[in-house]
């Protein structure tokens, strides 16, 4: 969930083992996965972020049940499971890194992950733009096709300049990254901008396609579907918009 360092699930270690129990709703691939990173609470007492591990657990690891194959709206061809650890009996040896540290890998790596949401999204609006004018070449009213109203033409208009401002934006973000610069705060605005950016695109998109928008034989309303997770997980846009207002000199 959004709050990170509220984790429940704890580990306790006996002789070669941690004992995990716990669960986590909303995992991507939960029953594809031959393993799972997990993030566990290795010293209840310690406050907040400390504390925490991350441990591998395999699948077929007695006690680790991917117990929900859950039913989304959008996604489909994805899974995303519930998983539950009872008793759970995980050698020390799969501990990932150091005992304790957990919170801070999981940091380090969520610059990353937020980036690659945001250059998916950007990719997406390139695809549902292109695919969109496509049809508006094709599709006749008034005996003119939809790609010759001027209303049509100048939101496309606005929607293409969309496009290029956050290529721009997530040029210079992949550029930075990869010379590991930090670019926590600008990477948490292409998350949030680009992912809200593509589901008012989509939408627009859509009502440009009528009646045939709605209808699940034309790509779009997958689209429309598919996209409207991305302002959800990897941080929501509430929470990206927090991390930006502690880091920006307000
Ligand atoms: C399809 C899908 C796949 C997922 N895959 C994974 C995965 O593989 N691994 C994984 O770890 N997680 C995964 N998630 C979980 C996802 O990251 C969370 O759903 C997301 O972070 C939001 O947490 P939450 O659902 O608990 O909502 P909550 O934290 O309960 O938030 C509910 C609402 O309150 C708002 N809110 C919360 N706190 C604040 C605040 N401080 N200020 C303002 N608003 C706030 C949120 O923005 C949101 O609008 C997945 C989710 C989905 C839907």
């Amino acid at each position: 969930g959004s709050d990170l360092q509220a984790i429940r699930t704890i580990a306790v270690k006996k002789g070669d083992k941690y004992i995990v129990n716990g669960s986590k709703t909303f995992i991507s691939n939960g029953f594809l996965n031959d393993l799972v990173i997990t993030a566990v609470k290795t010293d209840t007492q310690a406050k907040g972020w400390q504390g925490m591990s991350l441990l591998v657990i395999e699948d077929g690891t007695p006690g680790y049940k991917k117990a929900r194959k859950l039913e989304k709206i959008g996604l489909h061809s994805q899974d995303t499971a519930e998983l539950v650890f009872e008793d759970c009996e995980v050698p020390v040896s799969n501990l990932l890194g150091k005992e304790g540290q957990g919170f801070i890998y999981l940091m380090e790596k969520l610059q990353q992950e937020r980036l690659v949401c945001a250059v998916g999204a950007v990719a997406g609006m390139w695809g549902v733009l292109e695919m969109t004018k496509k049809y508006l070449n094709e599709r006749v009213a008034f005996g003119r096709t939809l790609s010759k109203f001027q209303h049509i033409r100048f939101k496309m208009a606005e929607m293409y300049t969309e496009a290029e401002l956050a290529q721009t934006f997530i040029d210079r973000l992949i550029e930075e990254h990869l010379q590991k610069h930090d670019v926590v705060t600008e990477t948490c605005m292409a998350k949030y901008w680009t992912t809200e950016t593509l589901k008012h695109i989509v939408d627009d998109c859509l009502q440009f396609y009528g009646g045939y928008g709605y209808m699940e034989e034309y790509p779009i309303a997958r689209m429309y579907r598919d996209c409207r997770v991305n302002t959800i997980y990897a941080g929501t846009t509430e929470i990206m918009k927090e991390l930006i207002s502690r880091r920006i000199p307000i």
